[in-house]
């Protein structure tokens, strides 16, 4: 098949429909007025003390505290979404606001449930959690 564009251009072009992730790592950050490149973003989650995870987007955190799921049977990840065991998977509890709360399932193995959602299901995750609402120690 013959392409009359110049070779490199279209690889290029394929690269980043198909691969944002990769055509910015390769190329950079080019001004592009139909695919405007955000600045990538410090993303993931990071096991803390106790069995605690920290979500980190960018300058943002959320910190998920790992409760004692009340619901007997298999639970759901919200990050994977594949289905686990209760050994599996632990449900965490994530303060958004001032007494507001959410619950979040996530796998406890942290490192292969990220590499099954991928950097889209991570910002899915974000962005229901962020942002937050500072919170004052006194209102938890
Ligand atoms: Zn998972």
């Amino acid at each position: 098949m013959k392409d009359h564009r110049p070779q490199e251009h279209s690889v290029r072009d394929l690269l980043r429909e198909l691969f944002p992730e990769t055509h910015r790592e390769l190329f950079g950050h080019e001004a592009d007025a139909t695919h405007p490149a955000p600045p990538p973003l410090t993303l993931g989650l990071y096991p803390v003390a106790d069995g605690r995870l920290a979500l980190v987007q960018g300058d943002q955190l959320a910190e998920f505290t790992p409760l004692d799921p009340k619901a007997k049977g298999a639970l759901h990840c919200d990050l994977c979404h594949y289905t686990r065991s209760r050994t599996e998977a632990a449900l965490y509890r994530v303060h958004v606001a001032a007494r507001r709360t959410r619950y979040v399932t996530l796998c406890t193995g942290t490192q292969s449930c990220q590499q099954r959602a991928g950097r889209s299901g991570l910002e899915r995750l974000a962005h229901r959690i962020f942002p937050i609402e500072p919170i004052r120690a006194d209102e938890r």
